[in-house]
């Protein structure tokens, strides 16, 4: 049975990984500061044989600081990934992208392991093609508020594809696009669990700017299934994991204002700077190489998640 090593494994997507994979035999090594990352979902595995928990920053950590048994699966998903969380912590994000994707990547190599980064839309910044092949490389502010995120990013895909070509490393770069479900923290600033909570409290709903910008939203469960076929595929070329079907941001909160019965009024406040206008990825690569695209539609997906967050605001999951 493999091991994975997934760095970032008590963050919203990273916990997902987690289970997902000790649900499939894995010894899963989950690496995680817990700066974003949710305790929660550490303790519910913690007595888990399989599950191997290091609570450490990875940035700061030496080769020899990891198990010393053999790792087949570097997963590397740890950063604050929300606009609100990455502008909270700066340093914490630029090291996650750059030290931390140097630390893992030669791990991997050490163990000849296959390496997955998780990258992101926001490489594409505010783009000017629509929607955003991979083949388009961007249009990032690199000294704007957001390129701490964005640029770091930018780096560690430079830094994986360098392990590529010359030291023959196994990679494989998603660029993942919005992901919305449950375990999405109640408070990290985006615009699904801000709409939610504010929908369930029956307080204003907050749009930045006239609400006409769009994102394009996926729901976890359709994330990591795309996510494992990355790993095993043998394209190491970045590929966007996201949902075509793209919203505007007014919409969503009309319908999850719908959804949730509530009677909050929308209001509006300021766009924050760099804020991207548009945003939707072109899937035709992930169709193509892994027969991927995501089955769960906005609708199901916003019911499902109402579920989660109606109960995280009453205590369940706090
Ligand atoms: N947004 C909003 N109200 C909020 C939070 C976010 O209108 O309470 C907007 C935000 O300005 C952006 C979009 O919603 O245009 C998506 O923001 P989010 O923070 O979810 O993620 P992003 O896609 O910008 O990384």
């Amino acid at each position: 049975m493999e091991t994975t090593l997934i760095s970032g494994g008590a963050g919203f997507i990273g916990s997902h990984l987690c289970d997902h994979f000790l649900n499939k035999g894995h010894t899963v090594i989950c690496l995680d500061s817990l700066v974003t990352g949710n305790q929660k979902y550490i303790i519910s595995k913690k007595n888990n044989k399989s599950f191997i928990l290091i609570e450490n920053d990875l940035t700061y950590m030496r080769l020899a600081d990891f198990p010393q048994l053999h790792i087949d699966n570097i997963l590397h998903f740890a950063s604050p990934a929300s606009p609100q969380d990455y502008m909270k912590y700066p340093f914490i994000t630029l090291r996650a992208g750059s030290i931390g994707t140097e630390i893992l990547l030669e791990l991997a190599q050490k163990h000849s392991a296959r390496f997955l980064l998780a990258s992101t839309s926001e490489i594409y910044g505010d783009p000017t093609i629509h929607p955003q092949k991979e083949k388009y490389w961007g249009n990032v502010n690199p000294v704007g508020p957001r390129s701490i995120y964005d640029e770091a990013k930018r780096f560690a895909e430079s830094y994986t594809m360098a392990y590529k070509r010359y030291l023959d490393l196994d990679i494989k770069i998603v660029r993942i696009f919005n992901t919305y479900g449950p375990r999405m923290r109640l408070n990290d600033g985006r615009a699904l669990p801000n709409f939610m909570a504010q929908a369930l409290k029956g307080k204003p709903i907050t749009i930045y700017g006239d609400g006409t910008q769009t994102r394009s939203l996926c729901y976890i469960t359709d994330l990591i299934d795309g996510i494992e076929g990355v790993i095993y595929t043998s394209y190491s070329d970045p590929i966007n994991l996201g949902s075509p079907e793209e919203i505007t941001i007014l919409e969503l909160a009309q319908r999850i204002k719908k959804i949730s019965n509530s009677k909050s009024e929308i209001i509006f406040k300021p766009l924050p700077i760099d804020d991207p206008t548009k945003r939707c990825p072109e899937i035709s690569i992930a169709r193509k190489v892994l027969g991927w695209e995501p089955k769960v539609t906005l609708d199901e997906g916003l019911i499902l998640s109402f579920s989660y967050f109606k109960q995280a605001l009453s205590g369940e999951y706090s």
